[in-house]
């Protein structure tokens, strides 16, 4: 999926933060790390559902533990808050040498990642107490081997984890 369409759903999932009189913006950004957000930087971090296509072979194949980082940060005085994203690559397990390629999540699964991301947002930045919501993701009906941590960025980096 391409940026826009991160970039349209987040301006829609924060448009309930408008009555707090800040503007918010999002941007991908592969230089975050998870567990170490920049100092007075918030960080939420999920495993998510996503497909890849492996740019030499075009075999495609789905993963249901696709880390996505996020790191945010509110700027009280300039009324600015910045979400930064990270999507962790996996590579072709078929292919040599097979350069790691970009995750492809549907649109339902971007706006459950966006819309618990701006739940932080609310919690964090706001201080708003929420209750848990539990909308999950809809991985159904999806077969998937098990998970090839060989082929995964955020394994080979020793961070993966499971969707929640
Ligand atoms: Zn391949
Ligand atoms: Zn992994």
């Amino acid at each position: 999926m391409s940026f826009q369409d991160w970039e349209s759903i987040f301006e829609e999932k924060t448009e309930d933060l408008y009555g707090y009189g800040d503007s918010w913006s999002f941007e991908f950004d592969d230089t975050i790390e998870p567990d170490n957000p920049a100092q007075n930087w918030y960080q939420y971090i999920r495993g998510a559902f996503a497909r890849f296509t492996c740019s030499k072979c075009k075999r495609t194949w789905p993963s249901k533990r696709v880390l996505v980082v996020f790191d945010f940060q509110l700027q009280e005085r300039a009324k600015t808050g910045t979400v930064k994203a990270r999507r962790f690559r996996q590579n072709c397990k078929r292919c040599q040498g097979a350069k790691m390629e970009e995750p492809q999540f549907e649109l339902d699964n971007i706006e459950v990642l966006l819309e618990k991301l701006v739940g932080r947002i609310r919690m964090r930045c706001y201080r708003e107490d929420l209750g848990e919501n539990n909308r999950g993701f809809r991985p159904v009906g999806i077969s998937e081997g098990p998970h090839e941590s060989a082929h995964c960025e955020a394994c080979l980096r020793g961070i993966c984890r499971k969707s929640e």
